[in-house]
């Protein structure tokens, strides 16, 4: 099979309401995604997504997805899709580094080798069947009493897993955010708390050694070295996210001792390909793992579930849906979405996801 044809569209992913990390630090309110497909001489086509949450929450943004495929997209020309290490060794020896820009481009090719095969992504990751993937919220900051009444409408709507968003210059806030919620928490519920890089190394040892939570912490502090001090002076289990970038950062967030859990997100890590071997990695170690994405639509969205669904359930904790929080839907009906706390993934050949063309609207750029 080759590679005929890539036909690239950007596409505005409104919130429905504005979203605030790492203490009211970052403010969100609208997505820019990139949709792609890739176009064979089989005839078979694939898709993949590009959406950064954002351009503050990671070293990467939309336009830097698109510069990029300027680059990418020519040299793919003529390579077979299905030979998904050599389009990774393409892509890395056009451009090196710039994982985000090239997620979408390997996220398609594995949608062309599941439909190529007839087989969903779950099973070509490494699953029989794919059951029912544990759902997890994510509660915007505020005072400790909004916070619970989001978590609160997020248990009517199924979640047992929520990932609230704290930290920064305020500690005793923090403290009496982590306590509040802990407290009021069911019993048959769970609370990661996810500081987004906010806090100092001091912050961080004072909160978590000041309040009585004992659920995960979630990226205390900007790098790996700063969380490694503080995870070797707190109680609490730590959950590592932004500053793991590739495959070596995990390889040295393992060595040092600095977590004992990751996410694992395709359009942070390049795609499937490299997020399949920090899977797993993780699974080989005996880490617990969050695996979504980033952000975008339900097409991102169920890239991820694919994998999370087909990793052992005892290395793998809930996972998020970027689309919950989206104004708009590019895939009306399809893919992974919530059902009373769970994502059922599509059986269907490949991720099981096309955009509607009526709402991509026309292509930006067309490589062929
Ligand atoms: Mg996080």
């Amino acid at each position: 099979m080759k590679i005929t044809g890539i036909q690239v569209w950007q596409v505005d992913l409104p919130l429905t309401k504005p979203y605030w990390l790492s203490g009211g630090r970052l403010k969100f309110e609208q997505l820019d995604s990139t949709f792609l497909r890739i176009d064979t001489d089989q005839g078979l086509s694939g898709w993949g997504e590009g959406c950064p949450w954002g351009n503050t929450y990671l070293p990467a943004h939309g336009a830097g997805i698109r510069a990029a495929l300027d680059l990418l997209a020519p040299a793919l020309i003529g390579q077979d899709p299905l030979a998904l290490d050599q389009i990774n060794a393409v892509m890395d020896t056009v451009l090196p580094g710039h994982a985000y820009a090239k997620a979408a481009l390997d996220i398609a090719c594995w949608d062309l080798l599941g439909r190529a095969s007839g087989l969903p992504l779950y099973c070509l990751l490494g699953a029989c069947q794919a059951d029912p993937v544990a759902l997890n919220s994510s509660i915007s900051t505020g005072t400790p009493d909004e916070m619970i009444a989001l978590i609160r409408q997020a248990s009517a709507a199924g979640y047992k897993t929520h990932s609230a968003k704290i930290g920064g210059s305020d500690i005793d806030l923090d403290i009496a955010r982590m306590d509040a919620i802990a407290n009021a928490l069911p019993a048959d519920e769970q609370v990661t708390f996810d500081v987004n890089r906010a806090w100092t190394p001091a912050a961080a040892v004072q909160v978590l050694n000041s309040s009585t939570a004992r659920g995960w912490i979630e990226q205390p502090c900007q790098t790996l070295d700063q969380c490694l001090h503080v995870a070797k002076r707190v109680p609490q289990p730590i959950m590592l996210d932004e500053c793991l970038l590739d495959f070596q950062d995990h390889l040295e967030a393992w060595k040092q001792g600095a977590c004992e859990g990751v996410k694992v997100k395709p359009n942070r890590l390049g795609g499937l390909t490299r997020c399949r071997q920090v899977r797993d990695f993780g699974v080989s170690v005996g880490w617990s793992m969050h695996i979504e994405d980033v952000g975008g639509s339900v097409l991102a969205d169920t890239v991820a579930l694919h994998l999370a669904a087909s990793t052992p359930s005892e290395n793998r904790l809930a996972s998020w849906l970027s689309h919950a929080h989206l104004a708009v839907d590019p895939c009306p009906g399809q893919g992974a979405r919530n059902v009373e706390g769970f994502a059922q993934l599509p059986d269907t050949p490949g991720h099981g996801v096309e955009p509607d063309l009526g709402i991509l609207g026309a292509p930006i750029a067309r490589y062929d």
